[in-house]
């Protein structure tokens, strides 16, 4: 058994890891860039060490320094999670070199899986079935094209060494081929160092179906069923799940046994997935299925095949990398129920799916689903890695209970402080073609304008926003001064390009008088235990999230995220960039309350006090940090614009 182990990834992977090993009484230690000082994986892990700056290749990718810190630390075995240098046949060299055991399989065996033409030869050979087409050694462009030909368009180039989508060229017609080639080529050259090409038959209606593999030392090999990873957008997985829809008990084992033929073919050891492209253009049928890949790591996606099957599959591959015989043979792993995966980012999906970055003022999950995050409440989602929030994955015991459960469980979720696909997700659950089965690659592409959508603000939903904005439902902090009974208060609001102005009026704690463009809004707001509220308007109840920040208000209704920035109204520091000053009031009033007092601490947006003008209601915010000195001017006193009301401190920070 193992009894230490490093860990060389970071976020919702390190943490995993770190979560099993230590359920298994193994120590961890974890590593971090700059970047990640604070980060969840490193709290977690029993030992952490500083290994470079934020940039990977400065950081997660250096492999001698991660072995160096292995050893310094006293840790037998490294994890590589994925990506990073989890298939790295020459790092697994340098680490099996350093008297290290590398948690994952030989670098032979990643190294025979590494170029795609090469491997494909290779399954030829161990009768596992490949997609037809042509995956020699010549490159000649004419000889290609005349391949091409003989395969029958359309075609896909793909660079040999590609991944991740890249390298890869649908080509229509013998018209377009050569660009295409050229196109492919070049990105292959660009991306991965090498310009060689294949060429696969063009598989219409194509479904990603892959297994998972196992392997140990002593020669065992076993799958673990199927994943179905057809939901896919640019060839990024998207949502996953097990069992695919629609999956025979032919076809299942006869995929299942190519799988198995395929990691024996290289000696396997670990856990791995083979790649399947399967055509479903007339079902699924077991001579319609061709290998395409085999990743030789933990999949990101492997949580819905620990769901399906009661294994932890990270405690399978820390047993057999410490020596140990698979746990179980094929006749005892079984299939229960569905389980599906959906991949939360910070990304801005109106703007093509931008990677997005930000604070996580508040995140909230579901309960009773499984949630992998390598983040916490408060923590950043850095431009420096891979934006994922979290993975959550769900189960039921028929499919359309899974997926029920999926979409409910996304529409739970609250996130603030970054722009997410949660929207996205929630309208791809209720796609009337995934909702039944009917799943292929092409499938997000074709529905990508109803999909990435997004639905305006309402006028009710402004003026929840802008009730929540003045801290609907009120809780009775401010003792001795109610702000509800009290006159209207002005609430300026902006979302996607739009600002409008609204007042507000409490007429009770929890019941809020809105107006918006002349329309009135007579909001009644219920707290729920799980810190949502019930929102009611004319006999209508909704139950609507929220997330309060210092300038900003996301609602959460219905699957559906609105981000509102509110506009405050900030006092003017009459000592901007220098030290002390005064928050001035911008216009004549009447100094109605204060919120703080002499010697309080406030932070930039926090309420300082209200000016009541022309029978409206103003809320001046702290300018920035600081520490109140003084107040200048008496509540109940009348006030001119320009007048000095709240002395700041001197900031010695
Ligand atoms: P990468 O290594 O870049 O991820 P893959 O070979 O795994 O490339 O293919 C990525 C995706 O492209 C697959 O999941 C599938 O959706 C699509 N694809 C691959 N090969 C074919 C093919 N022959 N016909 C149609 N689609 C394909």
């Amino acid at each position: 058994m193992l009894t230490k182990i490093l860990i060389a990834n970071r976020g919702e992977i390190a943490c995993r890891v770190i979560e099993t090993a230590h359920k298994m009484g193994i120590r961890t230690v974890a590593v971090y860039s700059d970047a990640d000082a604070d980060a969840k994986h490193v709290a977690m892990a029993g030992e952490a060490y500083r290994i470079g700056p934020p940039a990977v290749s400065e950081s997660y990718l250096k492999g001698d320094v991660i072995i160096e810190t292995a050893l310094k630390s006293g840790a037998e075995a490294i994890h590589p999670g994925y990506g990073f240098l989890s298939e790295n046949p020459d790092f697994v060299e340098s680490v099996t070199a350093a008297g290290l055991r590398f948690i994952g399989p030989s670098a032979d065996s990643i190294r025979a899986m590494g170029l795609k033409d090469a491997a494909k030869t290779l399954m030829e050979k161990a009768g596992v079935p490949v997609v037809p087409g042509y995956h020699g050694d010549n490159q000649d462009p004419d000889f290609l094209a005349a391949e091409a030909e003989r395969i029958g368009y359309p075609v896909l180039i793909k660079a040999r060494a590609g991944g991740g989508g890249k390298g890869m060229r649908k080509v229509d017609s013998p018209a377009d081929f050569s660009t295409a080639l050229e196109g492919a080529q070049r990105e292959g050259l660009a991306s991965f160092g090498d310009g060689r090409c294949l060429i696969e038959k063009w598989i219409t209606t194509p479904r990603h179906i892959e297994i998972q593999v196992f392997g140990d030392d002593h020669g065992n090999v076993v799958h673990m069923f199927e994943r179905d990873c057809s939901l896919q957008r640019r060839h990024q997985k998207v949502i996953e799940e097990a069992p695919a829809p629609g999956m025979t008990r032919e076809m299942r084992q006869a995929m299942g046994d190519a799988a198995v033929r395929c990691a024996k073919s290289v000696n396997y050891s670990g856990a791995g997935t083979v790649e399947f492209i399967v055509d479903a253009s007339e079902g699924l049928r077991p001579d319609r299925f061709w290998f395409m890949e085999m990743n030789t790591r933990l999949q990101v996606e492997h949580p819905v095949t620990e769901m399906v099957t009661g294994q932890d599959l990270v405690e399978w591959q820390l047993l057999v990398a410490g020596g140990n015989k698979l746990p179980l043979d094929q006749n005892s792993l079984t299939l229960n129920g569905h389980a599906f995966e959906a991949r939360i980012y910070a990304e801005d999906v109106p703007a093509g799916f931008l990677p997005a970055t930000g604070k996580l003022e508040y995140l909230k999950f579901a309960d009773d689903v499984r949630i992998d995050s390598g983040v916490r409440e408060g923590d950043v989602i850095s431009p420096w890695y891979d934006p994922m929030i979290a993975k959550l994955t769900c189960h039921g015991s028929r499919r359309d209970v899974a997926l029920g459960r999926l979409k409910h469980a996304i529409d739970e979720t609250r996130i603030s402080g970054s722009v997410t696909n949660l929207d996205f997700l929630s309208r791809l659950c209720t796609n009337p073609l995934f909702s039944t089965g009917n799943v292929d690659t092409g499938l997000i592409e074709r529905y990508i304008d109803v999909l990435v959508k997004t639905r305006q603000a309402q006028p009710v939903d402004w003026a929840i926003a802008a009730a929540v904005a003045k801290g609907a439902p009120l809780k009775d902090v401010h003792a001795g001064w109610s702000l509800w009974g009290g006159l209207e208060q002005v609430v300026t609001l902006e979302t996607a390009g739009e600002t409008r102005s609204l007042s507000v009026r409490f007429s009770s704690p929890a019941q809020v008088h809105v107006t918006l463009d002349g329309q009135g809004f007579d909001l009644g707001f219920a707290p729920l235990d799980n810190g949502d509220f019930k929102v009611s308007l004319d006999g209508l109840v909704m139950d609507v999230g929220f997330a309060r920040g210092a300038e900003t208000v996301t609602l959460f209704k219905a699957g559906n995220t609105f981000n509102f920035h509110v506009k405050q109204l900030v006092g003017i520091d009459t000592a901007e960039g220098e030290d002390g000053g005064a928050v001035v009031s911008p216009m004549p009033g009447l100094l109605k309350y204060a919120f703080v007092d002499a010697g309080e601490t406030v932070a930039k947006g926090d309420p300082l006090v209200v000016v009541e003008a022309m029978k409206m209601e103003h809320t001046l915010v702290a300018p920035r940090d600081g520490v109140v000195a003084s107040l200048l001017v008496a509540v109940g006193a009348q006030v001119d614009a320009g007048d000095m009301l709240v002395e700041l401190e001197e900031d010695d920070v």
